[in-house]
């Protein structure tokens, strides 16, 4: 269908709103139009989480030349013609209003050919107006680049928060699309460093790998269900699986990533009594019906929807998840859940989804690394530095006692030597300094085929943390340096551990390749629990976690530290 205005009538019939909140909505809107051009390969760039540059690239049907300039048009969209369509919508988007809405707050630059055409067309925007229009060779399919997001509207502008926690909505956003088109590949990279891809294979699986990491998704169980006119399907986690909060429930509708309270609780609930109080499942569920049974004109940027029929979408769902569960999952020994919970704990938990805390899978695991068990609420991001702290001694070889102005500490000596290690190895990363020690004596490594294949993808990374390694013929190699941070360990040894422990993929919370290495290593080379101390090392340790940025937990989002407040302590020993 060629673009052309709405007329007034269907315009007006459409759920109007600001779709351009942050940089993460116009990924989003980008996204939805290059799946809606039946892309199958779509890349994104983002500089500076996106408030400098967001591309996306796609290989989908294009614009033509002539159409070109109508796109930034509002309400000119190419896939709604009259007021009956809005009824049945089959595409991502429908309201004309995006691109339009985006070039008003930004710089654009559009690049397309649809592959019919012989010449490309370019076309560049600012606040809204066409600056430069002209024919240009180009690949089919449309390239879409907005710089300086909000220069324009400073009050947009300021309310922006630290490029990391847009790269990380961003990051959400593209893993969700992922999730929902696994045939389709996405690549997202940021400040030029890949921190997401799919490959497209179109098994489900493949995608919550590269979301959540093998380990994760090798615990995740296949749901089929429903009926002809309403396919429930997707993966649900064991329920061992379980988390700290509902953001990991992740739902689409037709390919469309949904919130939705009811189906949520829906599959909540399917759990009962499966999961400790307090805890939430790991969920994937996408929905199939009739584009007439769902309503995606109620909510200005289209992340609810209306079902015909709730009841019987609830049902479904309760009833897919559950029953994968029960054939599934090993019996269950854990009590039941009081009765309170369901009540008192949805309240509080929804209060905080709608105070915004919709996000999903890359964005959440920022989050609960940051406020891993440390009894914040999500998306309060806490005063995470440590007082200063006396040691006063170790229990079990594993756990450091320490003292400080606010009661007792219980620090893990493992994870928290961990999280110093972390922190050393990236600012030396940042500095490109990392210190490396070359072996006397090169030793061979000979590698079975997956942790040769491992080692040969993971070889530019593993030179940059430290490791000095040679190719030597076939799956062999040559280890000529490590990092520092390993001295003292069997070389050999050590890089093998740090190749399973990747080869696990045991590391849903880092997402990027080099933070997935950095912790490895320094799991590996961190004390072990079972180590004894000597009171010297021990304030050493602590001293070093003192300093660190997010000393509360490891790399891997698990607490470096217990605290029991002097509060807590008194309360416990009947003192107040
Ligand atoms: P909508 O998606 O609601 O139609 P948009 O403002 O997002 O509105 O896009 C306007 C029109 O521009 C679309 O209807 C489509 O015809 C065209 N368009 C936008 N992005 C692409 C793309 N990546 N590939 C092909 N056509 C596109
Ligand atoms: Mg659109």
């Amino acid at each position: 269908m060629p673009i052309r205005v709405l007329p007034p009538e269907v315009a007006g019939k459409i759920a109007a709103g600001e779709v351009v909140e942050r940089p993460a909505s116009v990924i989003k809107e980008l996204v939805e139009n290059s799946l809606d051009a039946g892309a199958t390969d779509i890349r994104i760039e983002i500089r500076e989480g996106g408030r400098r540059l967001m591309r996306v690239a796609d290989n989908g049907c294009g614009i033509p030349a002539e159409e070109a300039p109508l796109a930034f048009a509002r309400h000119a969209t190419s896939k709604l013609s009259d007021v009956t369509d809005l009824d049945r919508i089959t595409t991502l988007g429908f309201r004309g209003e995006a691109l339009a809405s985006i070039a008003a707050v930004s710089q654009v630059t559009l690049l397309t050919r649809p592959r019919e055409q012989a010449m490309g067309r370019y076309l560049r925007l600012e606040a809204g107006r066409i600056l430069r229009q002209e024919g240009r060779g180009c690949p089919a399919g449309t390239v879409i680049t907005v710089e300086r997001l909000f220069q324009n509207v400073p009050a947009r502008l300021k309310f922006l928060r630290r490029p990391q926690t847009e790269a990380g909505h961003i990051h959400t956003i593209v893993a969700n699309y992922a999730l929902a088109f696994p045939h389709i590949r996405f690549r997202l990279t940021s400040d030029g460093r890949q921190i997401f891809q799919s490959s497209g294979s179109g098994q489900l699986r493949d995608v919550l790998i590269a979301v959540y990491g093998l380990e994760v998704a090798e615990r995740m169980l296949a749901v089929e269900g429903g009926d002809d006119d309403l396919r429930v399907w997707g993966f649900v986690g064991e329920p061992a699986l379980h988390r700290a909060n509902r953001r990991y429930i992740t739902l689409f509708v037709n390919r469309r990533w949904i919130q939705d309270r009811a189906l949520t609780h829906a599959i909540a609930q399917a759990y009962h009594t499966l999961l400790p109080v307090g805890r939430h499942p790991l969920a994937v569920i996408l929905l199939e019906m009739d584009p007439g049974e769902v309503d995606v004109n109620v909510h200005p940027t289209k992340r609810e929807v209306k079902f015909r029929d709730g009841r019987r979408v609830f049902h479904a769902v309760q009833k897919a998840v559950r029953r994968t569960l029960v054939e599934r999952a090993p019996v269950p020994e854990m009590s039941p859940a009081p009765r309170t919970w369901a009540a008192a704990d949805w309240d509080r938990r929804q209060g905080l989804l709608r105070a915004g805390q919709g996000e999903t899978p890359g964005q959440m695991a920022m989050e609960i690394y940051r406020t891993a068990d440390l009894g914040e609420e999500p998306g309060r991001v806490g005063p995470v530095r440590l007082p200063l702290l006396r040691v006063i001694g170790q229990v079990g070889q594993t756990y450091i006692v320490a003292e400080g102005p606010q009661g007792m500490y219980l620090i893990d000596q493992h994870a928290a030597h961990e999280r110093v290690l972390y922190e050393q190895l990236l600012a030396q990363r940042r500095e490109q300094a990392v210190a490396s020690q070359t072996l006397l004596e090169p030793l061979p490594l000979d590698l079975d085929p997956v942790l040769a294949g491992l080692l040969a993808e993971q070889l530019p990374l593993l030179q940059q943390v430290g490791f000095q390694i040679e190719p030597f013929g076939g799956s062999s190699y040559l280890l000529r340096a490590v990092p520092t941070l390993l001295e003292g360990a069997d070389p050999r040894a050590a890089l093998v551990d740090i190749l399973e422990l990747l080869r696990r993929g045991d590391d849903p919370l880092a997402a990027q390749a080099e933070e997935r290495l950095i912790a490895a290593v320094c799991k590996r080379a961190a004390i072990k629990a079972g180590q004894t101390l000597s009171p010297e090392e021990m304030q050493q340790l602590v001293r070093q976690l003192e300093q660190c940025e997010s000393p509360r937990t490891c790399p891997h989002g698990r607490p470096t530290v217990l605290h029991f407040s002097v509060e807590q302590l008194e309360k416990e020993f009947g003192r107040r």
